[in-house]
């Protein structure tokens, strides 16, 4: 076995895992981050960017928000459920992080809320400008993955600061002595036992929606039955269950819910055509939600998870597609490519071709419900019924905005099938604003810090898009938080446990 001492040692170098091994390390402490995978960045590789409010960026941009407004449009749409004294820490430290982030030379295309369309169709017109894209490798236009060029940079940096980072040697448990966290033991790549010595141990090991056994256990979904969730590999839960074992208390899991096609990557055009203010049914032929309202992937995620068998259809017709090809999509994300529909048809037949699940066409309203699996009395008379508002001119169920009513009338038609789906999971260990973590009676367990997805419980239900990139920017900064407490008790022998 091998043995190993340092101050601070740090489970995983993902985002969390990266901030929290940085801030450590500016703070005078010896760092160790153990990483279970050959790369740092986990989930973040795959992201845009991170929340800040009150940036530099912002603050040349005049966007006036300020983390004391963020905090209570937090707390409004949280309900008040969630840790406050954690919430407002985190906005507070969430500008200066992003210039720390800046002054490490990764560089940022701008602020954006998170989609762009017609006022009334944008879920997110009461949303703020706090998404920080970062700018691309290549310097081009900002897409998913963006954000691994701020992983390079704060890789560089950790490494550059002098933290050891030991790669394909996953942390498996947390060494306790006396009530106190003193290390963690490992494996490295040849299957050698590491024991690392430290005086705090930082976990951040990014939730566990690459672990269907636990998606299945503490949450609602079953992993390709009834969620379709991003199943970044290595996100087992390993930090999670570590720290539990170590006596830390539970909140409760939850997956962060959007929408998303089986193997959407695969899919990406269609997985952007159909999301359009169309028509949108259950598999009882009935519509749920009023369609204008389908741009905020996580309210339409949660409506989808409430309709039977947790999936949901949206069908347009030929002559929708039509003006979708001529005048371009409803509704635009800054996701998805903004030409969708240019690309449609060569997606569309091959996937049609191949047999892909969720895509069905057919001449007539009965035959496309009988082939997508809809009850077809069903969708015969929600049809009728939708048609008939459309020439009112009104949608008296749900008020769509009138714009939207367009009829399903033109064969052929178009169905994709739609998904529950989720970017992985949120919170399970207890942590204080501090981000130490605690038992379950809210008693601090020294030594042990936790950060980022493990410990993400401050979105209550749902993930706030109001204020995007409000996962990032949790794990930035409670990992930044965590570096910086976990050093200075190297330097405080007075160090509160309260
Ligand atoms: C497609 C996609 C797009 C996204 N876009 C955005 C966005 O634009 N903005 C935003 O705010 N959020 C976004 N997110 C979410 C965001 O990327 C994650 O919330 C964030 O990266 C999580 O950070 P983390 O540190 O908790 O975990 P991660 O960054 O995922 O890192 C976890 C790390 O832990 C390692 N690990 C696991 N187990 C062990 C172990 N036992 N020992 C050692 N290491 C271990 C893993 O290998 C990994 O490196 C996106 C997510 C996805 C999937």
């Amino acid at each position: 076995m091998k043995q190993l001492q340092t101050d601070v040692v740090v489970v995983a170098a993902g985002l969390s895992g990266l901030a929290a091994s940085i801030a450590a390390a500016e703070n005078g402490a010896n760092v160790i981050t153990l990483e279970k995978s050959t790369t740092t960045g986990g989930a973040a590789n795959m992201g845009m960017g991170p929340l800040g409010v009150g940036s530099s960026i912002q603050k040349n941009q005049m966007i006036s928000l300020t983390p004391g407004e963020a905090f209570r449009k937090h707390m409004y749409f949280t309900h008040y459920r969630v840790d406050a004294r954690l919430v407002r820490d985190y906005y507070f430290k969430s500008g200066s992080t992003i210039d720390w982030l800046m002054d490490m030379g990764v560089e940022f295309v701008g602020v954006q809320r998170a989609f762009s369309a017609p006022e009334a169709t944008r879920a997110y017109s009461d949303g703020e400008f706090t998404w920080h894209v970062v700018k691309p490798l290549d310097g081009g236009v900002p897409g998913p993955r963006a954000a691994t060029a701020m992983i390079k940079k704060m890789t560089e940096r950790a490494v550059e600061l002098g933290v050891e980072i030991l790669y394909e040697t996953p942390g498996k448990k947390i060494i306790m002595e006396d009530g106190k966290a003193v290390g963690v033991m490992a494996v490295d790549k040849n299957g050698e036992d590491v024991e690392i010595r430290a005086n705090s141990v930082i976990v951040c090991t990014g939730g566990f929606g690459d672990n269907p056994q636990m998606i299945k256990d503490e949450t609602e979904f079953e992993y390709a039955k009834t969620i379709y969730n991003f199943a970044v590999p290595g996100m087992k839960g390993d930090g999670i269950k570590m720290c539990w074992e170590a006596g830390a208390g539970k909140e409760q899991p939850i997956m962060e819910l959007m929408y998303q096609l089986p193997d959407n990557m695969n899919h990406f055009i269609l997985d952007g055509a159909f999301r359009q203010p169309c028509l949108w049914v259950n598999r009882n032929g009935n519509r749920f939600m009023p369609e204008d309202q389908i741009a905020n992937t996580t309210f339409t995620g949660n409506a989808i998870a409430t309709q039977p068998g947790k999936v949901a259809f949206s069908i347009f017709d030929s002559k929708m597609l039509k003006k979708y090809k001529k005048k371009g999509p409803d509704i635009v994300s800054h996701v998805h490519p903004h030409d969708l529909f240019d690309h449609f048809d060569e997606q569309w037949n091959r996937d049609i071709e191949n047999g892909y699940e969720p895509v069905t066409q057919a001449d007539t309203i009965e035959e496309l419900a009988e082939k997508a699996g809809i009850d077809v009395d069903g969708l015969v008379a929600q049809v009728e019924e939708y048609n008939e508002m459309c020439e009112a001119g009104f949608d008296e169920i749900f008020e769509k905005d009138r714009v939207y009513m367009t009829p399903i009338e033109k064969g052929p038609f178009y169905c994709c099938k739609q998904y529950v789906g989720a970017y992985g999971s949120l919170g399970g260990v207890k942590i204080n604003h501090k981000t130490q973590v605690l038992t379950q009676e809210a008693k601090v367990i020294p030594g042990l810090y936790a950060a980022g997805t493990d410990a993400c419980n401050i979105f209550g239900d749902s993930y706030p898009f109001i204020l995007s990139g409000n996962t990032m920017g949790f794990c930035l900064n409670s990992g930044r938080i965590a570096g910086e407490n976990a050093a200075s008790e190297l330097a405080d022998e007075e160090w509160d446990y309260d």
